[in-house]
């Protein structure tokens, strides 16, 4: 489920739609979180999939680090992607703005956290555009990931958090909040090599669009 403070917005026929914040969102904001209406496929189910049906859910759908994709009921499905994302994800199943987000500005993941199979070219703008966005990213940009997420997270317990009853474990993520350099790495919502399991089909993910999008 995404922040209320949210809406979706057309942006050009090329990109299509991406989600901008009606109102400041400060650092620290849970702005997603993994809800029981979202719908969750396991791989088998997955790879059952046919037709446009298939083609609608590798658009919008992400592969989780249990290796499910998961196709986001809300808005969320039409989050885009950004080498400079302001939305990282946690150990739990939300994920928290790392900056402050500005009344207008576009809310953005970075796809490289979502276990994609192949690589999507980029055009997020960013003057750290990485130019594609590869399934091994996530190698490399963990301990940065980890840094922001650490760095923002004492301010989960400090702003209002409108998704907070959506919290699986709010004991351990106020915990967290406390101590945050105890907080576990991101990594944990990655599909391993070494786990054996390569549910990452995910070609075109959550809210991509044509080439010369935001990715
Ligand atoms: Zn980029």
């Amino acid at each position: 489920m995404l922040h209320p403070s949210t809406e979706l917005r057309t942006i050009n026929p090329t990109i299509g739609a991406g989600v901008f914040a009606s109102e400041p969102i400060p650092r620290g904001t849970i702005v997603w979180i993994r809800d029981p209406l979202d719908h969750v496929f396991s791989p088998e189910e997955f790879d059952a999939l046919e037709g446009p049906i298939r083609e609608h859910a590798l658009k919008y759908s992400f592969v989780d680090g249990q290796g499910s994709s998961i196709l986001c009921w809300d808005l969320a499905k039409y989050v885009n992607h950004s080498c400079e994302a302001n939305l990282l994800s946690t150990p739990f199943e939300f994920e928290i703005a790392v900056r402050d987000i500005a009344a207008g500005e576009q809310i953005t993941d970075d796809y490289g956290s979502f276990n994609i199979e192949a690589p999507l070219e980029c055009h997020c703008g960013s003057a750290r555009c990485r130019g594609v966005i590869r399934a091994d990213d996530a190698e490399r940009l963990v301990p940065e990931w980890d840094a922001q997420v650490r760095a923002a997270f004492p301010a989960v317990i400090e702003v209002a958090q409108p998704l907070w009853d959506f919290v699986q474990d709010p004991a351990r993520v106020e915990a967290a909040a406390c101590d945050p350099a105890r907080l576990a790495s991101v990594a944990v919502n990655y599909v391993g090599a070494e786990a054996g399991v390569h549910a990452a089909r995910t070609q075109r993910p959550r809210g991509s669009s044509a080439p010369g999008s935001r990715r």
